[in-house]
């Protein structure tokens, strides 16, 4: 029971829900580089918190929609992205906890090397040689000097990449890797290991250990509106198919991003056409909001756009978080209306 909640109220609040982080590391030293990572502590003291509810392995969330109301303290456990610290530092502890977990995988960087666009992007605000830069599809110049203008730089850079069509945004990418001298983003990507991803093989062994594999599309990219609909769907299926051919059957998706504003109408459905049955948005919310079926309490939810709350490296009170999250609820019905 959460501490502060008395449990007949908890028991009447309680529903299904879905939480998810990134990577464990033993430390960060960059916080403005290494966002997705938690550290062992932390991350420990997530996962007493869950010792209050029923962790589930996610092929129980058919059963878990069908009737969220006899699953109220049902918690799915998962981790986007594909970071090689899920299997070193996150598996162990996780399997001394004895929970069940999803890991996420985007696979056009599973297996080469390829870092997360995002994290290169990071790597040029507040790394690269100080300087003026004009970027392609980047209007006026970015301008990195002292700690201070870079903060501001890539508080609206970071986004202004997020929201371009994503052709458009690897030209602004090589352009940002093309400010650092030879060898030296290489050498930083190798000093940021927490962000390295897994291998193929690492991968398999996690399968080995239990890990249910989804996908997290194929390039760690948004899927928003602007997003052509042949790109939207190379995503969906690439994605599916390679890990089908690495790892085995895989039916769940968990968008890049996937906020309000980085899922369009045509990615749900691209995900639904690639053969996924379930698919997770990072709106704070319970599954209820995603039920399919109408006749029920919380009828009329999409199962392509559910919502699962992110633990952030510092959220440390889970037991009492989660039975708020139905306060999410009807602004996840009514954005899953908005993209019907
Ligand atoms: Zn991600």
């Amino acid at each position: 029971m959460g501490r502060w909640i008395p449990s007949a109220a908890l028991a009447h609040a309680g529903q299904p829900a879905a939480l998810f982080f990134h990577g464990v590391e033993a430390r960060t030293f960059d916080g403005r580089i290494q966002t997705n990572h938690h550290e062992i502590a932390a991350f420990r003291a997530i996962l007493r918190g869950l010792e209050e509810f029923d962790v589930l392995p996610l092929t129980a969330l058919d059963a878990v929609l069908a009737e969220p109301d006899r699953h109220r303290r049902a918690v799915f456990l998962m981790s986007d992205d594909g970071y090689r610290n899920t299997l070193t530092v996150a598996a162990p502890i996780l399997e001394e906890f004895r929970l069940p977990w999803t890991l996420f995988v985007s696979t056009a960087h599973v297996g080469n090397g390829r870092p997360n666009p995002m994290f290169l992007a990071r790597l040029f605000f507040f790394h690269a040689p100080a300087g003026d830069y004009a970027l392609p599809h980047f209007a006026g110049r970015i301008r990195l000097g002292d700690a201070k203008s870079r903060e501001k730089s890539a508080f609206s850079g970071l986004e202004r990449l997020r929201f371009l069509p994503a052709p458009q945004a690897e030209e602004t990418l090589a352009a940002m890797i093309g400010a650092f001298a030879p060898g030296a983003l290489a050498e930083l990507v190798e000093h940021f290991a927490s962000e390295k991803f897994l291998s193929w093989d690492e991968v398999r062994a996690l399968r080995d250990q239990g890990v249910t594999i989804g996908a997290h599309a194929h390039t760690h990219w948004p899927m928003h509106a602007g997003q052509s609909d042949d790109y939207l769907r190379q995503q969906a299926r690439l994605s599916r198919a390679r890990i089908e051919t690495e790892v085995g059957p895989c039916r769940f998706f968990a968008y890049p991003f996937g906020n309000r504003n980085d899922v369009g109408p045509a990615a749900w459905k691209a995900v639904r056409e690639a053969g996924f049955t379930h698919a997770f948005t990072t709106l704070s919310g319970t599954l209820a909001a995603g039920k399919p079926a109408a006749g029920s309490l919380e009828a009329g939810g999409n199962p392509f756009l559910l919502p699962r709350y992110g633990l952030g490296p510092r959220d440390s009170h889970v037991a009492s978080l989660v039975p708020l999250l139905a306060a999410g609820n009807p602004r996840v019905r009514s954005w899953q209306a908005s993209l019907a």
